[in-house]
């Protein structure tokens, strides 16, 4: 549910992903500071998605200390170009108390995109109001069937109408307010769980996504989580450069910097903002070593990649 291969932007970035002479010998070049930066505020969860590996996550659960979050902003907005900012990881992102503070934090030092992926489970009239006053701009909710049976049997331990219900009162209330941020997207992830109903699911948000607003559905495929599931197939042909270190950057709840959002046991560690600066990771030798070798298309050594269809199915 973190990222999205069929992103418009994602699909962008990917066209130049295709061949690693266009990368390799600019190695270097990368920008001063990652142009998005995906802040894990917590990697608890409510739900359990048939999809999502979670019983496998062996990190310990908690929230991002506050001063540490203030911290990253501080920097990353420090830059003229200032970075994309998510505000969620391997979890929910609506069971931080804090999420309206951070959201505040991160649009008064000037970031322009603020962006998070919830469950809407917990998307209630009050904290709705909240996220909207705090200035977010972008929501995507995973919302992975068409009825009460194939989104309990996706979305396993939350309740179709709850989640619906909540996103119908976001749109009123978000209306009601006058304003038309978030944005919302809506994504579906078509499965055998949920008989990929993908006809069923645009009837069912036809009339209650603010089109003006710039409310939209998305439709998303299965990815094997850097080899948390194995929905597609891992050749050992590499078709393309991954991306990320020249792009992007991912904090976990621990301070921890991770090489992407894939690694959500944080077994590719690039760094720790709780010792380091955002720009001295991003610069430093650990990911410059990344650059190299995945412009190289050489993954040997980094246990999610190698798992990793990403790189493999495009
Ligand atoms: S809501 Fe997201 S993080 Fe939670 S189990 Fe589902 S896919 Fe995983
Ligand atoms: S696991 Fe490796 S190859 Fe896959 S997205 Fe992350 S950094 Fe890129």
């Amino acid at each position: 549910m973190i990222i999205n291969a069929r992103d418009k932007t994602t699909k962008f970035l990917l066209r130049f992903a295709k061949t690693p002479l266009i990368f390799y010998p600019y190695y270097r070049r990368h920008v001063p500071l990652p142009a998005v930066i995906m802040i894990e505020n917590t990697n608890c969860c409510n739900a359990h998605c048939v999809m999502c590996p979670r019983e496998t996550l062996t990190r310990k659960r908690g929230f991002m200390d506050f001063k540490l979050f203030e911290k990253i902003i501080r920097e990353v907005s420090s830059s003229k170009r200032k970075p994309v900012v998510h505000l969620h990881g391997f979890g929910e992102p609506l069971l931080d108390d804090l999420l309206p503070e951070r959201i505040k934090l991160a649009k008064a030092f000037g970031i322009n995109h603020t962006y998070l992926v919830t469950n809407a489970s917990l998307l209630f009239p009050e904290t709705a109001k909240k996220i909207i006053a705090a200035g977010l701009d972008l929501m995507k909710i995973s919302f992975y069937g068409t009825d009460e049976e194939s989104y309990r049997a996706t979305m396993r331990r939350l309740d179709f109408k709850v989640a619906l219900n909540n996103i119908k009162e976001f749109v009123k209330i978000r209306k009601g307010l006058n304003k038309k941020t978030p944005q919302l997207i809506v994504q579906y992830l078509p499965q055998e769980t949920n008989g990929a109903k993908t006809k069923e699911f645009q009837s069912l948000w036809h009339s209650i996504l603010d089109k003006r607003a710039g409310d939209r559905l998305n439709f998303s495929s299965l990815d094997n989580f850097g080899g948390g599931r194995a929905y597609n197939p891992v050749t050992k042909k590499i078709a393309s450069v991954c991306f990320y270190p020249w792009s992007a950057m991912s904090v976990l709840c621990d301070g921890r910097a991770v090489t992407c959002c894939v690694d959500y046991n944080g077994v590719q560690c690039v760094g720790d903002v709780n010792s380091h600066s955002v720009a001295e990771i991003w610069n430093g030798p650990v990911l410059s070593a990344i650059r190299r070798n995945f412009g190289k298309l050489n993954y040997s050594g980094f246990p999610a990649c190698l798992h990793c269809d990403w790189v493999r199915r495009r």
